[in-house]
Formats: structure tokens, sequence, C-alpha cells
């Protein structure tokens, strides 16, 4: 088992250290060549239009799209946006989860919160595991999915933030910056 982490822009270290953490053999992900062998690919949270700009100009577009329709990836807030098919915006997307994102959507940096969240799925690699401290930094809300792509988060009032489409994976929020493994473990039984 080995997932590579796209390392254009964002916090992909973040990533590593939490894979490495679960003891999942990792890499860095800069150029096409570098996804042979992986099982699985994380994009992070960051900068979307940068994350997608950087992914044109190293040529990765194409090569990330046939990955992704074979193998496991798991977008993390801007890495959810980028994996989109819709986001309101002209700017680079993958285009391979049918799901529309509204970026920033909860409001701007200072916006920024954490919440509990209930997330059934995650009882898959935890049966008792209880709630999931999500963290948002200036996070975007997957406004609607297609009926390919299923639901696995919303917040209080009932806003997506996170989703599902067979081995493809989308969260508004940033697991990386906590200590709970529960989802990076949820994604390698994906990738499996
Ligand atoms: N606001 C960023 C975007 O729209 C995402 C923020 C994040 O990844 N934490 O691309």
């Amino acid at each position: 088992m080995k997932i590579g982490v796209l390392a254009l822009q964002g916090d992909f270290v973040e990533h590593i250290a939490m894979l490495r953490r679960i003891g999942v053999e990792t890499s860095e992900v800069r150029l096409p060549e570098q996804l042979d062998g992986l099982d699985g690919l994380i994009i992070p949270g960051g900068e979307s239009t940068t994350i997608g700009k950087m992914a044109v100009d190293y040529h990765l577009i194409e090569p990330l799209r046939q990955f992704g329709a074979q193998r496991a990836i798991w977008g993390t807030c801007a890495g959810a946006i980028f994996l989109s098919t819709d986001a309101h915006r002209q700017q680079p997307l993958l285009g391979l989860m049918e799901i529309i994102v509204e970026r920033n959507a909860f409001g701007r940096q200072v916006a920024s919160f954490e919440i509990d969240l209930e997330i059934p799925a995650l009882q898959k690699v935890q049966p008792q595991g209880g709630p999931f401290h999500a963290v948002f930094i200036r996070a975007p809300l997957i406004e609607s999915v297609s009926k390919r792509a299923q639901v696995l988060a919303k917040v209080p009032d009932g806003r997506i933030v996170a989703a599902q489409q067979g081995h493809l994976l989308a969260t508004s929020f940033h697991p990386e910056l906590t200590l709970d493994d529960r989802f990076h473990r949820y994604f390698v039984s994906l990738a499996k």
C-alpha cells in the first residue's frame, strides 16, 4: 500500500506525517510519472486556483484524471474543490467527482471554525469512535452531489461537508490538522 500526496501547494506535509503515523508508505507527487505504482492519492488543502494552475503547468491534469478513473483520490478542502465538476468559477478542475462546490462558503479566513461532526461511515474503521473534530479553514461547501455520489457528513444546518463517489472522497475540512487518524484510515480502506 502506497499513498501519494500531491505536493504542488498547500498542507501536503501534514498529510504525509499522518500517513507515516498510521504506517502507510507515502511519497510527494509533483510530476506525472510519480503517480506510477501508487494505490491512492491525497490532494491537500491550500488554494484551489493555485493548485489547478500548477497542475496545468506540470502537465498533471490528464494523468490525474486517468489515475482517478481507476484508483482512490481524496481531496481535502482546496483538494475537494479541485476534484469537483463545478466551482462556479473559471479555474482548472479535474471534474472527477460529480459534486458542485461553493468556495469560501462559510466566509473569510476569520470565519474559520472547528466543530464535532457525526460521521457514520467512519465506523467502518472504528466502530465506537465518537464524533469527528472537523477543522474548517476558509472552507468550501458541497452544494450538491449527483446520484452517483453519497453524502458522508453535514454541519448542523444541513449543509454538506463530506462526500464519497466510489473510490473518490471529498471533505471540506482538514483531518490532517488533527490527531484523529480515522479519515486517513478510511481513505486507505478505499484504496485497497
Ligand atoms: N479557500 C480555499 C479555496 O477556495 C480553500 C481553503 C483550504 O484549502 N483550506 O481554494
